[in-house]
């Protein structure tokens, strides 16, 4: 078997043959994947706005926006049509490319599906790519909001078949292929991945891997988060993630979708930036980028953009006025950094 081939047919054997191997050897398989598809010194970058916050009737188990517990999130009704593409003009002033818009729902209602069409037909006339996260759709959702112009569907799988009802009693797992597979067939791409550290073994990391690689098309990108753990949510005490699994995790992720963007996601913030760039080495190459608040301020952003200075990394699919708008930022950052010692700070978040 070719290390780079495409593969749909992983069995668990395999995959823990690939988790089993030394570190290095991990690394440098997934490097030289990596390599075969990508430019390596690469990132894409997306920024993600939440259009509806809380109150949500799933209970996932890892989720502040969850309705079930009490986390103290300040609940919000969905966002202005307005507001939101105000949000994403902002983000593409700072350089993203992609603009997700992520609602705390179950599903969206026929109420509000005119407003989310609206959203997505006024960002792609921005010219940025589109990607929606609503939780489950059926296929006339699914066919409405490709035709308004949305590029991406975000839906997660989170964990493994087996160990998912640990995690999630509110829906099943069949339920998630299905939109996904509603989404695939009105010709949307996908993203979905999962979340290391909600008390899952390694076989279930590689079981959420294999449902991924195993889909008839792998997922465009495939987000691997690490648990927030947010107090009042039932994992608010797991156990941290060890990094080089985390690492490990990515690296395999990296080998069985060797064409999919891999995207370092939720817990970058609590990630110093010698494991983030490890991270890029086993072959992440997307980040969300300036996810709190749109300001061109944004200091996170311009550390972002000060660690790839430093890396060599330049964001993917960048127009030269892009690469001018960054540069402003790197230099504004540098210039912060000298005042406070920001290269001593080992926490990047
Ligand atoms: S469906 Fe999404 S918003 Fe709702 S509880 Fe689960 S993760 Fe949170």
């Amino acid at each position: 078997m070719s290390a780079t081939a495409t593969r749909h047919d992983w069995t668990l054997a395999d995959v823990r043959a690939l988790f089993e191997l030394p570190f290095n050897d991990l690394l440098f398989q997934a490097q030289t994947v990596h390599r075969q598809h990508f430019d390596p010194n690469r990132v894409q970058v997306s920024t993600l706005l939440s259009i509806k916050t809380g109150a949500c009737p799933e209970d996932c188990k890892y989720c502040p926006q969850s309705g079930h517990y009490n986390t103290g999130l300040d609940k919000e009704k969905l966002m202005e049509v307005e507001k939101v593409l105000k949000a994403a003009e902002e983000a593409k002033a700072i350089g993203s490319t992609r603009f997700c818009m992520g609602a705390a729902w179950k599903h969206p209602s026929a109420k509000d599906m005119p407003y989310v069409l609206q959203m997505v037909k006024g960002v792609k006339a921005l010219g940025l790519e589109t990607c929606m996260t609503l939780g489950k759709l059926d296929r006339e959702q699914t066919q409405a909001l490709a035709e308004a112009g949305l590029d991406y569907y975000n839906h997660n799988l989170d964990t493994s078949p087996e160990y998912y009802g640990n995690i999630i009693t509110t829906r099943t797992y069949a339920d998630r292929l299905e939109t996904l597979s509603y989404v695939r067939d009105a010709g949307m791409k996908i993203c979905s991945g999962g979340i290391l550290g909600m008390g899952e073994s390694v076989d279930d990391r590689a079981g959420l891997l294999i449902q991924l690689a195993n889909l008839p098309e792998h997922p465009e990108s495939v987000p691997i988060n690490m648990l927030v753990k947010v107090k009042g949510t039932p994992l608010a005490e797991e156990k941290d993630v060890d990094p080089f699994d985390f690492i490990r995790t990515l690296a395999v992720a990296r080998i069985m979708m060797p064409k999919s963007h891999v995207r370092l996601s939720a817990g970058r913030e609590q990630m110093n930036e010698q494991m983030q760039s490890l991270a890029f080495f086993a072959g992440a190459n997307s980040i969300f980028y300036g996810e709190k608040l749109l300001t061109t301020g944004n200091p996170q952003a311009e550390k972002d953009m000060l660690l790839f200075k430093r890396l060599g990394i330049k964001p993917e699919e960048r127009e030269e006025h892009d690469d001018e708008v960054h540069q402003a930022a790197i230099e504004q950052a540098l210039i912060e950094q000298k005042n406070s010692a920001l290269f001593y700070d080992a926490a990047s978040a």
